[in-house]
């Protein structure tokens, strides 16, 4: 079968010890009952220091919710003491993800790790197949509409990727695209299509953001604060432009092929646009508190934001909620804000 991923994956390193943002802390790490399982079986202090720090296949986090195997040094004693191919499944594959199509895999790095967001926003995004052996497929699915997709989702790479359509236009681009394409999947998503004025719409995303269920609790005051900023912030230079552009295809790439499932394409390209533009916001914000947003600000912005979204269960189906029920996310009103956000600086985009 065909293992198609952005190129940059390829590169891909955790560095461990040198990581600022250890996904070792902050969250519940689920093990797999084989595991599980094998730990049991382990011999010695260290089989018995494993069993006492697994509660209901879970580690057991320190009360600063640490792994309890994530020592000083910022390294794994799981990995030191028994090497990678005892780890359990989430320890060894994170931050990877993957989608099984009949014959294709598809696959890449998550922008919630440090290692991984340096690579997504420094790289050109250009996607690399090579042949892997055969893995079934996560579901049943309608061949017609796996090709209309990855045919749309195609179309819609090439626009943000590409530096002479400004981005503004690529984001509705995106966004009309995914209207259309949701016409002819048979499940149909009712959305709220009022629109309602740009200003207004902006306070309300961000309120919205800022009711989301928290991972790092400094987060939502952050959310708060930037949302009081944005009037006096400066725009986005070109080099942002460049991330945004990045960012808006990881977004693309891993979440359209996802309506293959539950028709629901507009749903994930909203939260593609929306999630660029939340992030260009935040990136407004950094330079307004700092007077300059650096790559380094830049790739941990977009962690973060990646981190309390996309790797919360919860908050993902919230959002993909508002989408359908606030008329703020309609199609129309994201577009104005859209050209608002972007237009400010015609002469980077
Ligand atoms: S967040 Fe990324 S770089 Fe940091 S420890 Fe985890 S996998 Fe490694």
């Amino acid at each position: 079968m065909i293992y198609r991923t952005p190129e940059y994956c390829r590169d891909f390193r955790c560095i461990a010890g040198d990581c600022r943002d250890s996904c070792c802390k902050g969250w519940e790490i689920d093990i797999d009952e084989t595991t599980v399982a094998k730990y049991e079986t382990i011999k010695g202090a260290f089989g018995e220091r494993l069993r006492d720090n697994i509660k209901d296949g879970h580690f057991v986090l320190t009360t600063d919710e640490r792994c309890p195997f994530l020592n000083n040094d910022g390294l794994c004693d799981i990995y030191t003491a028994l090497g990678e191919k005892d780890l359990c499944h989430i320890c060894a594959e994170h931050p990877r993800y993957y989608e099984w199509f009949d014959n294709v895999k598809e696959g890449g790095t998550g922008l919630c790790c440090e290692a991984s967001a340096q690579l997504i926003l420094s790289r050109p995004f250009l996607l690399y197949e090579e042949e892997v052996p055969f893995e079934e497929a996560a579901g049943e699915y309608d061949e017609e509409l796996f090709d209309m997709l990855i045919e749309v989702r195609e179309s819609m790479l090439e626009t943000v990727c590409d530096e002479n359509t400004p981005l503004a236009e690529a984001l509705c681009y995106i966004l009309d695209t995914a209207l259309k394409a949701g016409e002819c999947i048979d499940i149909q998503i009712l959305r709220n299509e009022t629109t309602t004025g740009v200003a207004e719409a902006i306070q309300e995303i961000f309120r919205k953001f800022s009711e989301l269920e928290p991972i790092d609790d400094k987060w939502l005051p952050y959310i708060r604060e930037c949302a009081d900023k944005l009037d006096e912030a400066p725009t986005v230079n070109a080099k942002h432009i460049t991330y945004l552009r990045r960012i808006a295809a990881y977004f693309l790439f891993r979440y359209i092929m996802k309506s293959i499932y539950d028709g629901n394409i507009i749903g994930y390209a909203t939260f593609a646009v929306v999630s660029t533009f939340i992030i260009c916001e935040l990136f407004r914000c950094q330079s307004a508190e700092n007077g300059t947003c650096s790559f380094e600000d830049c790739a941990e912005i977009a962690k973060n934001y990646s981190k309390e979204t996309e790797y919360c269960e919860e908050n993902m189906e919230k959002l993909l909620e508002y989408f359908e029920t606030e008329n703020y996310f309609s199609i129309n009103t994201l577009k104005a804000i859209i050209r608002a956000t972007f237009c400010k600086n015609v002469d980077d985009i």
